[in-house]
């Protein structure tokens, strides 16, 4: 492959080789360009087009707000790409925005109606538009962290902290790095909580279907000081990709929502 912004041949890298840890992916590189693109797994077919970190960047963003037309429910995701290949007027092995340059990213903003530049934005204009959205001021989610749309995921076991809130809650988290095309980069935060007596037997299940999907052994004394053996055994796990499966739900009575998780063991097509 050759760098589209200068033409020379691409360096072709194991993701431990780039990143110095092991994504279960390869890479096309132009160092000098500063520009990338993955592979589906270790093979060696791109993801799309090698992009620079301002084109990365925009295609994130096109993925943030187009994924919303399908994660919302508006559309199946099948209808969304057939939309987005409308509106853009390409074929549909074209229509991919891991595809796309720089100017068929800001025509889908403008399409979507994306303001690309935010910061002039005065505070007022800011609130007016967080209102005119629609934004529940008796529960609306205030994190501008992203939920990732239901679905699985290639993900990677990044990083396995035992944690505590100021409430005493505790909870194993699990940090993954998603891998998938489009949502490259993005984290997932598992929480396992053993607190709440009623979901603790769902919780050592989910805990033992975690780890099996990791390939990390759990005894019951690993759950008798969670807090240091819990740990210390999922930290075995950290480098390894799975399947990460995404489910919503909601409380139609108090309007909690909220994402549950579960891994298995990466499905290589
Ligand atoms: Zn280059």
């Amino acid at each position: 492959m050759h760098c589209p912004y200068c033409n020379q041949q691409a360096e072709f890298l194991s993701s431990k080789d780039f990143y110095g840890q092991d994504y279960g992916t390869n890479l096309y590189v132009c160092r000098p360009c500063d520009a990338r693109v993955g592979t589906h797994g270790k093979g060696k077919t791109p993801l799309g087009t090698m992009a620079n970190g301002k084109l990365r960047e925009l295609r994130m963003k096109c993925h943030k707000y187009f994924d919303r037309k399908w994660k919302s429910g508006e559309m199946s995701r099948g209808k969304a790409y057939k939309w987005l290949q409308e509106a853009m007027n390409l074929s549909e092995k074209d229509a991919h925005i891991g595809t796309f340059n720089e100017h068929q990213c800001k025509e889908l903003l403008q399409i979507l109606n994306i303001n690309e530049e935010r910061s002039d934005m005065s505070l007022m204009d800011a609130a007016a538009k967080i209102l005119a959205e629609g934004f529940d001021v008796k529960k609306g989610a205030v994190s501008d962290f992203e939920e990732l749309p239901e679905g699985t995921y290639e993900a990677m076991l990044e990083n396995v902290e035992w944690r505590t809130n100021d409430s005493g809650f505790e909870w194993l988290s699990l940090q993954f790095e998603i891998l998938s095309e489009g949502y490259e980069g993005r984290k997932y935060f598992g929480m396992i909580s053993f607190h709440n007596e009623r979901f603790m037997n769902m919780n050592i299940k989910l805990a033992l279907r975690v780890a099996g999907a990791l390939g990390v052994e759990l005894n019951p004394e690993d759950f008798e000081t969670p807090e240091t053996s819990l740990v210390d055994a999922f930290e075995n796990g950290v480098g390894i990709e799975v399947d990460l499966t995404l489910t919503n739900w909601e409380n139609k009575k108090t309007g909690k929502r909220g994402q549950n998780f579960i891994c298995d063991e990466p499905q290589f097509e």
